[in-house]
Formats: structure tokens, sequence, C-alpha cells
């Protein structure tokens, strides 16, 4: 609880984390994948957005200190499997009004922390880290990306499925962590311009929200100038 004037503010702890077996039960209950009827056809533009993308995540290890998602989805991240992500794909194919064979997104809170999380669940419980990578990348973190790579490599083979785009912010500081990923996201999932959030160019201001360097952010360019030279633009 925090007070706040002559009211206090009460913050709910996110909920417990879901399994994988949970997780893919949760998104694979029979959605509609249509806005409801009370709309009767208006144009919705959150609906536009969103209505081929594949939400493979839940969860944010970062910690941003004026992010909410730590607070609400937790900080241990929650993945649902492969099957259950292709098979969202292929419903999507089969099923979505409009769809012409592009997933405009497969992604979560953070483009590339599928499966990334701490090493070890007892020493993840017992943590008072605000951050796990802040100010510096945590040793005890898992930052192999394979595991990233390989619902997107799946689904780009799928009959009547033309482009798998990766349009969630892209948590950078981890990303250069594993080159071949990034050259595996720039050259097949990214749809003229990466997104990116640097939120500031100086230090003392990242320091204080809790973000990386500009050292970073320049780690990432030389990573993409050689892996595919693409355009990056920042999205904040
Ligand atoms: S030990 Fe490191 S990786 Fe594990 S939860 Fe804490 S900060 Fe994150």
């Amino acid at each position: 609880m925090q007070a706040h004037g002559d009211r206090y503010l009460w913050v709910n702890p996110p909920a417990i984390p879901l399994t994988t077996e949970e997780l893919d039960a949760v998104f694979e209950l029979p959605y509609q994948r249509i806005p409801h009827p009370a709309y009767s056809g208006s144009k919705i533009p959150a609906y536009d957005m969103i209505k081929f993308s594949v939400n493979i995540m839940r969860g944010c290890f970062g910690g941003c200190s004026f992010c909410s998602i730590t607070e609400h989805e937790g900080r241990w991240i929650q993945s649902r499997s492969e099957d259950s992500v292709i098979r969202e794909i292929e419903q999507i194919r089969d099923k979505a009004p409009g769809f012409t064979g592009t997933i405009s997104d497969l992604g979560g809170p953070t483009a590339n922390m599928y499966h990334l999380n701490c090493k070890s669940e007892e020493i993840h419980a017992h943590c008072r880290r605000l951050s796990c990578v802040f100010p510096t990348i945590c040793k005890n973190l898992l930052t192999d990306h394979s595991s990233n790579d390989l619902p997107d490599r799946r689904a780009r083979q799928l009959p009547g499925i033309k482009r798998i785009l990766i349009a969630s912010g892209l948590r950078y500081d981890l990303a250069v962590q594993d080159p071949e990923y990034v050259k595996e996201l720039v050259t097949h999932h990214v749809g003229g311009y990466l997104k990116i959030a640097p939120e500031h160019s100086e230090d003392a201001p990242l320091s204080k929200m809790m973000k990386p360097g500009m050292s970073t952010y320049h780690r990432l360019r030389s990573c993409l100038k050689s892996s595919r030279g693409r355009r990056v633009r920042n999205s904040t």
C-alpha cells in the first residue's frame, strides 16, 4: 500500500505464475477471435492491431521503474508451448476473417523473453533484485535465445503462412547476448522497422528508469550492421 494525498493506493500482487500446460489451456479456450456483437460492426483500431497477432508468453523480468508489467504479470516468464502457438496460428489462418497470410506479431510484453528465466527456481524464490537485467545482466539469468527462434521457424513453414512478423518491443541488451538470434530476427521477422525502446539518450535518466546505457544501444547497431543493415526506429 502506498499513501497518496488523503487516500491509499493498493497494488495487488501478480497472479501466481501458470505452468506451460496451464497457460496453453487458457490460450486455447474456444475464443471467437472477433469483437463482441455489442460493437455491431464498428471499426475498433485496437482490434485491427491485434487480430492477426499471437501472444506467446506473459511476464517480464526487466523491472523498468516506469512500467507496470512486472507488477501485474510478474517477474517469472510464463511461456506457451510451441505446439500451442502453432495451433493458434492455424486457427487464425483457417478462421480469422480477412487473413491474407501475415501474422503481425508473435510476441508478448517483450519480443525476446520466451522461455528465458532464472537458472534456478530456488534462487529466484529468494532473490530480492528488482530487475534481472539492471544494472547488469545477472549471472544467473539464462540468455540463450534459441527457444525464441523455434516457434518462429516452425510457423514460417506452415502452408498458407507467408510471413511471421515480430512487432513486440525488443529487449536489446538481452538480444545482443545472442547475435545469431538478432540475425534470424532481422532476416525473417522484421516488417520494415525493428521496434526498440532506448527511452532516453543520457545515462542519468536512463539509470533512474533502470534501463541500459547508450553503449548497449550502440552494440545493437553494430550487431545489426553485421547482420543485415536494417534501419532502426526508436519506438518511444
Ligand atoms: S538471481 Fe538473477 S536471474 Fe535469478 S531472479 Fe534474481 S536477478 Fe533474476
